[in-house]
């Protein structure tokens, strides 16, 4: 039985302790408080991330979320309604991820207390997921058994299963053209800003298909009104969930700058890389069917979804593990209008917990 006051409590303490991307201490020292006293042997790596090892028979699972928030997120104070929790509006609330952390310690409080034989669980708890998944992708394989990980980080219905994310690369494009004097000496300048221009309008930036999106996200050049810009920065990326797709893309990004470069005999330094892994699991998978099965013994309809963007998951599946991001029961992750239910929570703790025991023979 899951504890809902234990939900409800746990839940505004985290709130409580302000953590954006690279502070997590507050919240980590909560968690490890916690876990040490429920008797979990747990270990802090270079990074920060929180691992903690629990016994059990069958295979292991990882159960991840993570400990930091975007911002606006300092001095967050929760309005607790009957069911709903929010934050005043001036700030987020952190459900995004802190609903995972608080289900996550309560099916360890309802494990603990059934007594029940279930699956030996390695406990992950993240540094730095919101700021491109730099916690995960630093933590030591070596330290991990497992090959199958629930990451408890998916926004929206309780009952979400993540079966695909994209794979995302990121380009940082740096035009040089020549500076000039812009009304004594236009004609012995090159205009960076121009040939960025010139490239851009050729691409197609947006929606590519159903599952490839292109984005040019930030664009800086010139330093003064009266010079002709001699540097343009340009912030882009293209994702799918088909590598190949993506990759397409980036070489099409390439030559529209390489065309317009050339064109007006600038140069450009063109930087790409794979920011992050992708994956993709059949619904007919194992592990994706086990976890669907569970919500149908609870009489609720699982809710698969394919993802556009990028979670801890994406850092795991990149190790080899294959990692499934669940819904934490959180709306509007990332806005000022951010909020969870406390029964969803309550909810999603329900069903990892029966899912641990249910898969453990
Ligand atoms: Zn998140």
């Amino acid at each position: 039985m899951i504890d809902e006051k234990f939900i409800r409590e746990t839940f505004l303490n985290l709130v409580a302790i302000d953590s954006p991307s690279g502070h997590e201490n507050g919240v980590s020292d909560f968690i490890l408080e916690h876990l040490q006293e429920a008797g979990v042997k747990v270990s802090k790596d270079a990074s920060g991330n929180l691992i903690g090892k629990i016994a059990g028979t069958g295979k292991p699972l990882i159960l991840s979320a993570h400990m930091d928030t975007v911002e606006p997120g300092r001095n967050i104070k929760a309005i607790a309604g009957k069911d709903v929790i929010r934050s005043t509006g001036d700030t987020i609330l952190g459900a995004d991820d802190k609903a995972g952390i608080t289900e996550i310690l309560s099916v360890l409080k309802t494990l603990r207390e059934s007594k029940k034989q279930h699956r030996p669980l390695e406990i992950i708890f993240t540094v730095e997921e919101e700021t491109g998944i730099n916690g995960v992708s630093k933590l030591d394989l070596k330290k991990i058994a497992s090959k199958e990980a629930l990451v408890v980080d998916a926004s929206g219905l309780a009952e979400t299963i993540v079966t695909a994310s994209p794979f995302i690369f990121v380009m940082d494009v740096e035009i040089r053209g020549r500076a000039a004097h812009a009304g004594n000496s236009p004609e012995k300048g090159i205009s960076s800003i121009q040939v960025a221009a010139d490239a851009i309008r050729s691409l197609k930036l947006g929606r590519i298909d159903s599952e490839t999106t292109n984005n040019i996200g930030i664009i800086r050049g010139g330093e003064i009104r009266n010079g002709v810009p001699a540097l343009t920065l340009i912030h882009a990326e293209a994702r799918s969930h088909k590598l190949e797709k993506a990759k397409r893309e980036v070489e099409k990004y390439k030559q529209a700058f390489e065309k317009s470069v050339k064109k007006y005999d600038a140069k450009m330094k063109f930087k790409v890389y794979l920011a992050c892994s992708g994956f993709k699991y059949s619904e007919n998978d194992e592990f994706v069917r086990s976890l669907s099965r569970e919500w149908t013994k609870m009489k609720k309809k699982p809710h698969f979804k394919k993802a556009g963007g990028a979670s801890d998951a994406n850092g795991f599946a990149a190790k080899g593990i294959k990692a499934v991001p669940i819904g934490y029961g959180g709306k509007n992750p990332h806005a000022v209008n951010e909020s969870v239910r406390v029964s969803d929570m309550k909810k999603i703790a329900q069903f990892i917990t029966n899912f641990i025991i249910n898969t453990s023979k």
